[in-house]
């Protein structure tokens, strides 16, 4: 298995390397130079694996050959022991035509733990064993933050800068990230929104010179190992669902910002995990639902919502459902980039929206419909839904596919009170979470200049 770029300029880089990279080096995004499939012999052997042993499975089609095997096993216990559940990520049924799978129980409370406890293992691997200097630096709406934070926090050989929007992340996301204390953590505060904070990164790594001089490596959807990571648990938990639903149809609806989540989701698809309909699931900041529905990709203005995790307009891994739609043409890609760079949109072809709408369907959820949605199932189910997990659950009611539809539950609802308290519901905080409001925070607030950043990010760098 080797890597290549949606942009078709750089070739046949390992797994490792991949890992290293994040952005392609051309500015495109890194993708598999071919997609496995898994015959339905080997999805029926791999029904009773557990998640670890399952995750094992699907790497060992992508690793390359790279990690011995005993060394990929270990990073793998280590990386799912700090949850809080053996199952990892166990599955919940709602009703007779809907379930919840259940990705918030790791350190931080919401999925990014999943890709990045093993990325941070990962991460530590390759400082070690290949004597690497490894600088991580992150975007984030605010749970990747956290979460890579507590990946690498404390670890040798190993930095981590995070930016995050000034005053735009829930309290509890801003504590999460702003409390740990070790040197080898930088937050940086930034006047803006999140889709600043991502350009900023972006164009960081895409100078290919500064990139290298600095170690910099990639935490954000971009690095292909955090999607990988990230199918494992749309196998897993259409298994479980299989087993309990028999032979109906089975969709997933997914919570969506950067397309990084639900591009896990068609890749698992195109592994050949017969998945129905993906469900995209927005807020109001919907360009991708419109793109779904209208086959119009264009962003439009920001809005701050009850899910700001989801508060994103430019999607970075959208780049990679075109390349895959547009027949794995590289050159194609390019120019509709340079396109979209230019002309502020993207359009595609009616030919091919249909092939869109034949595997995802969409719906943007209003703030008040999330309110509604978190009310109504504690009122039925006495389930406390996040406001991100809600629109996943409104988008699957709403888009009403046939079969039965897994809903993701992407973070724990103590982490976004903010909303929960709108809808009227007291809610005990659990204890990690609660003991975040005693702690000092340490964080630099800076303004969304370039300057200004890249001259905090490398006087961290360079510290001793
Ligand atoms: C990051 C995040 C999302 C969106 O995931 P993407 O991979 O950006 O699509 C949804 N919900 C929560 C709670 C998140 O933290």
């Amino acid at each position: 298995m080797h890597y290549i770029s949606t942009r078709g300029n750089v070739g046949q880089i390992g797994f490792i390397d991949a890992f290293l990279m994040g952005l392609a080096d051309d500015g495109g995004l890194l993708v598999p130079g071919e997609i496995p499939v898994i015959s339905a012999d080997k999805l029926k052997e791999w029904e009773k694996l557990s998640y670890q042993e399952l995750l094992l499975e699907i790497f060992s089609y992508y690793t390359n050959d790279e990690i011995p095997q005993d060394d990929l096993k270990a990073m793998v216990k280590a990386s799912y022991a700090t949850f809080r559940d053996a199952e990892v990520t166990p599955v919940r049924k709602l009703n007779d035509r809907l379930y919840l799978l259940e990705l918030f129980h790791g350190p931080t409370f919401a999925f990014k733990d999943i890709a990045l406890q093993f990325m941070g293992q990962f991460y530590s691997y390759v400082s070690t064993r290949h004597s690497k200097t490894i600088h991580i630096l992150g975007a984030t709406s605010g749970d990747t933050g956290a979460s890579a934070i507590e990946g690498v926090r404390g670890k040798e050989g190993i930095k981590i800068c995070i930016l995050h929007p000034h005053q735009k992340v829930s309290k509890v996301q801003e504590l999460q990230m702003t409390t740990v204390q070790d040197e080898n953590v930088l937050n940086l505060s930034v006047h803006g929104n999140f889709d600043d904070c991502q350009r900023i990164i972006k164009d960081l790594f895409a100078d290919v010179e500064f990139k290298e001089r600095n170690h910099l490596c990639a935490i954000n959807s971009i690095n292909f190992v955090r999607i990988l990571a990230q199918t494992v648990y749309y196998f897993y938990a259409y298994f479980q669902v299989r087993q309990q639903a028999g032979d109906q149809e089975i969709n997933f609806s997914v919570p969506t910002g950067n397309f990084g989540d639900i591009f896990a989701g068609y890749l698992a698809k195109r592994m050949g995990l017969p998945v129905n309909k993906l469900i995209l699931a927005t807020n109001e900041n919907n360009i991708l639902e419109r793109f779904i529905k209208e086959g119009v990709y264009k962003p439009g203005q920001f809005r701050s919502t009850y899910s700001p995790s989801m508060d994103i307009q430019v999607a970075s891994n959208f780049e990679r459902y075109l390349y895959y739609i547009l027949g794995e043409n590289a050159e194609a890609v390019s120019s509709l980039m340079a396109q979209f760079k230019a002309a502020g949109e993207i359009v595609i072809a009616p030919e091919l929206l249909s092939r869109v709408q034949a595997e995802f369907a969409a719906h943007g959820v209003e703030g008040q419909e999330c309110l509604d949605t978190i009310k109504k199932y504690y009122a039925s189910n006495s389930y406390l839904l996040d406001p991100h997990s809600a629109c996943g659950v409104a988008a699957a009611e709403a888009c009403g596919e046939s079969g039965v539809t897994i809903s993701l539950a992407t973070a724990h609802p103590a982490k976004f009170d903010e909303a929960i308290r709108l809808c009227g519901i007291e809610q005990q905080y659990p204890e990690p979470i609660a003991q975040l409001f005693q702690k000092p925070q340490r964080q630099t607030v800076v303004d969304g200049s370039a300057e200004d950043i890249t001259r905090e990010l490398v006087q961290f760098y360079n510290r001793g």
